[in-house]
């Protein structure tokens, strides 16, 4: 299986300056959680490495209104500078939509703990890139399942803010730039709700989302990803949410993907992609389900029973002494 990669080190690499201290550090999004995942795939002789294409900026920019403010925000900083907004308009100040102002980025993100810093966008873009290398692998038949080892991850970024660690939708970019060869189908496995995926496609019947996923009414994103969110207008239907409760096992873990593999069955995409984040597993520092490491390779042979050409792109996960071996072993199931 190819793994997808471009630019993971250190360029993204902000001090989070609204958590300090070692403890807190580790369970944000360092660059060690790439390098933790590519060091194990490198012991195993079925994974090969490439590297992402470079794609037009315009497929990222049609997605994302606040590309320019990323990019200009990131282009204002100095080396060790990191840059979060603390002010946040709401959505009822009435102000006009293009912003671009590095301090009024309260109006494009929705929180104050996803930092731009100097290769922010570099960096993002990139991810973005990995995605697409992925998405046309797929596209042109050239592969039939591909892992994009993303970073940052990409699913709370939406079509009208980032936030959550994420700044431009990977599997949303991917999505888009597959929907001219087929249907599409995104599954997000993440523990947090894809918020900022189901909020791209809440209108579009092209594109059916799925998520399973902490219960947001104690989880973040908390105002999104409950069960009764199906679509709006002419795309009802085609988004199904599985909320679990905290301390979710795999036995029960299975009954809510089969409902979801179901529903995406149903769907019949052309294609699949899956947010796959690793908090879900019991170690995570910010995750609350009880999933262990081998519970990865099961839940990717029911995904992979789905036989559609499949990309993976990387979300979270914050334990780095079981990131790497989760990813594996999800892999491992799905080729396996
Ligand atoms: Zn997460």
């Amino acid at each position: 299986m190819k793994i997808i990669e471009k630019y993971n080190d250190s360029l993204h690499n902000p001090y989070w300056k609204y958590q300090l201290g070692p403890e807190a550090y580790e369970v944000k999004d360092t660059p060690q959680r790439v390098k933790t995942i590519k060091d194990r795939l490198c012991q195993d002789s079925r994974f090969s490495l490439i590297t992402a294409e470079t794609y037009p900026e315009r497929l990222i920019t049609r997605l994302h209104p606040y590309h320019d403010y990323i990019r200009n925000t990131a282009e204002s900083l100095k080396d060790n500078e990191e840059f979060f907004p603390d002010l946040f308009p709401g959505e009822g100040a009435g102000l006009p939509r293009r912003v671009d102002a590095p301090l009024q980025g309260g109006l494009w993100c929705t929180d104050a703990v996803t930092p731009i810093v100097r290769r922010t966008y570099d960096v993002a873009k990139a991810s973005a890139d990995t995605a697409l290398t992925g998405a046309d692998l797929l596209r042109t038949g050239r592969e039939r399942v591909v892992y994009a080892l993303c970073r940052p991850s990409g699913h709370h970024a939406g079509p009208r803010v980032f936030g959550g660690y994420c700044y431009f939708n990977n599997c949303a970019t991917a999505a888009e730039y597959l929907i001219n060869s087929g249907r599409v189908a995104i599954l997000d496995i993440d523990y947090h709700h894809g918020n900022g995926t189901q909020e791209f496609f809440a209108h579009q019947k092209s594109v059916f989302t799925a998520s399973i996923h902490g219960d947001p009414a104690v989880e973040y994103p908390y105002f999104w990803g409950y069960a009764n969110e199906t679509g709006i207008g002419q795309a009802k239907g085609t988004n199904h949410n599985e909320p679990l409760p905290k301390g979710t096992d795999l036995e029960h873990y299975l009954q809510g993907l089969n409902r979801v593999i179901d529903a995406i069955s149903a769907y019949n995409p052309t294609f699949l992609i899956i947010a796959a984040g690793f908090d879900t597993h019991e170690n995570d520092p910010i995750g609350g389900f009880a999933l262990q490491t081998a519970d990865y390779a099961t839940i990717a042979r029911r995904l992979a029973l789905l036989n559609r050409p499949t990309l993976i792109c990387q979300e979270g996960g914050y334990n780095l002494d079981v990131l790497g071996d989760s990813v594996h072993a999800f892999l491992d199931g799905f080729i396996s």
